[in-house]
């Protein structure tokens, strides 16, 4: 495809995943002209592969945040296991120093129920928000989407006759007016060829290049500013975010503990049991959120003393018990010390490389010890269970999954957030962020499903402003 001089669209949307796929569905439904620019090829190609790597460092493998951020056609859509669970109101609301969401427990609500079906799930698994948090423990499910959703095909997209997709088109970074108030060009490599194109004012453009991807373009030097166009205010980049998680020990435990979950009348199609901490109960112990699920164990030979610890709660509670794993994840308290970081050497498609710095902290760790030691306690009292906690996996072996999070968070002011409640950054009227970075806090569960929440709500908030002509 011919490099242009002028990006001419009313909606230009970058990365083709899930937070991109979900922005476009109510923007489909107008006569909005859409551009799609995605930095991968149909498939994944070494060129696209050698983009993600960065110098890392933390309590992550080598190489993890880059093996999650795939760069072709789909994103990690594409191999993502489908499992999520969705926030609930004390993730939002700023409990304990930690920032608050800028939109309530309600509108988040609506928009997982509204994303539900898209995701292959029945909207009520959007129930699952609410709980009667007075409670110390709540059976919250995770929900598995299964097949996961792949956005593998470009075809449904082309079908669009109002849609061009530009593929290998890698964005570098935006320029903007001499008043800094909105983005009228996008510089942008095709195979390593580096092109400039403008946008016209009333364009609006979403950065949808994943939770790593939308803070490294909008950390860019600018030619001709002191700052990067979109990090005005210095926070970009700040308090990375993930999922800290391991399994914590085994139990024999009630088979009644891992019943499909009926309080909150969801029709699951597949779901992984799952226990987490009631909101008060949270505050009150200032715990993280952190959730322990229960799988049944692989079938191994019990130790002798395992075989007498089954046998005596078995007779002594007079019912069956079977070996259990228990894994907790947690999520991870913001810190401006996990941070992403632009260094000098570039990509092949013209990018500073990033360095990554993600370290677990005290009340990450502390959160997945207590809970697991709580839940152990609660099943023992009741006789549900009996369970070994395991020290040394907590504090010394958790590993985390890569959800890159919080790193360009949305908030009520720029003193706070590099965007406003809509992904709107705050100093241009034009440029939208949408995505996992967003979030300023993560809850316990994989992001997929908020991601994709968060993308229709923007969706609607950007078919609004079309309408309006703004
Ligand atoms: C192995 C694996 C398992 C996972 N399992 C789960 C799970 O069970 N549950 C869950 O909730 N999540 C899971 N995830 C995470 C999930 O895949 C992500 O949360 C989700 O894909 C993020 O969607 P996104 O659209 O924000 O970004 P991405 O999927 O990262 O997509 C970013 C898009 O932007 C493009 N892009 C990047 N940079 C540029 C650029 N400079 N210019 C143009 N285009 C660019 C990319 O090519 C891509 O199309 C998993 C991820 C992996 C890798």
């Amino acid at each position: 495809m011919e490099p242009v001089k002028t990006f001419d669209a009313d909606v230009i949307v970058i990365g083709t995943s899930i937070a991109t796929q979900t922005v476009l569905l109510p923007l489909l439904k107008t006569n909005a002209r859409i551009l799609v620019l995605e930095g991968g090829d149909y498939e994944l190609t070494p060129f696209g592969n050698n983009l993600t790597f960065s110098d890392e460092r933390g309590h992550y493998i080598n190489h993890h945040w880059g093996g999650h951020w795939l760069r072709q056609y789909g994103g990690a859509s594409r191999v993502w296991n489908g499992f999520s669970a969705p926030l609930e109101n004390w993730d939002l609301i700023g409990i304990d120093g930690r920032p608050k969401w800028p939109l309530g427990i309600d509108e988040l609500e609506k928009y997982y129920r509204i994303s539900a079906p898209v995701m292959g799930e029945d909207p009520s698994v959007a129930n699952l928000t609410k709980y009667n948090i007075a409670q110390e423990f709540v059976d919250r499910p995770y929900i598995i989407m299964d097949p996961a959703l792949a956005y593998a095909d470009a075809k449904p997209l082309l079908n669009n006759k109002n849609v061009e997709l530009r593929v290998k088109h890698n964005v570098i970074k935006f320029t903007c007016d001499d008043s800094g108030s909105f983005i009228n060009g996008i510089w942008y490599s095709v195979e390593g060829t580096v092109h400039f194109a403008s946008v016209k004012k009333n364009t609006k453009i979403v950065l949808g290049a994943g939770g790593l991807g939308n803070a490294q373009i909008l950390l860019q030097p600018a030619a001709n500013r002191r700052v990067a166009v979109g990090n005005e205010f210095g926070l970009v980049g700040k308090t990375l975010m993930a999922h800290p998680h391991i399994a914590v020990g085994e139990g024999f435990i009630d088979p009644i503990v891992v019943r499909k979950p009926t309080w909150a009348q969801v029709n699951y199609k597949k779901w992984l049991p799952a226990y987490i901490i009631g909101a008060d109960y949270k505050t009150k112990l200032k715990l993280l959120n952190a959730s322990v699920s229960l799988t049944i164990s692989a079938i191994r030979p019990l130790s002798p003393n395992e075989e007498a610890v089954q046998d005596f709660y078995q007779k002594k509670w007079r019912k069956k018990l079977e070996l259990y794993t228990l894994y907790a994840r947690t999520e991870q308290l913001p810190n401006a010390d996990n941070r992403i970081e632009i260094i000098a050497d570039k990509n092949a498609a013209g990018l500073h490389k990033l360095k990554i710095y993600c370290v677990f902290g005290a009340r990450d760790l502390m959160s997945l010890d207590t809970t697991t030691r709580m839940l152990s306690e609660h099943f023992l009292k009741n006789k549900l269970g009996v369970t070994t906690v395991d020290n040394d996996a907590i504090f010394l072996k958790p590993w985390g999954w890569a959800h890159p999070s919080g790193i360009t968070r949305f908030g009520t002011s720029p003193k706070e957030s590099v965007c406003d409640h809509t992904g709107r950054v705050w100093s241009y009227q034009n440029l939208y962020l949408n995505g996992s970075s967003l979030f300023p806090t993560v809850g316990y569960a994989n992001p997929t499903w908020t991601i994709a929440a968060l993308g229709m709500r923007l969706g609607d908030h950007l078919v609004a402003e079309l309408k309006k002509g703004t």
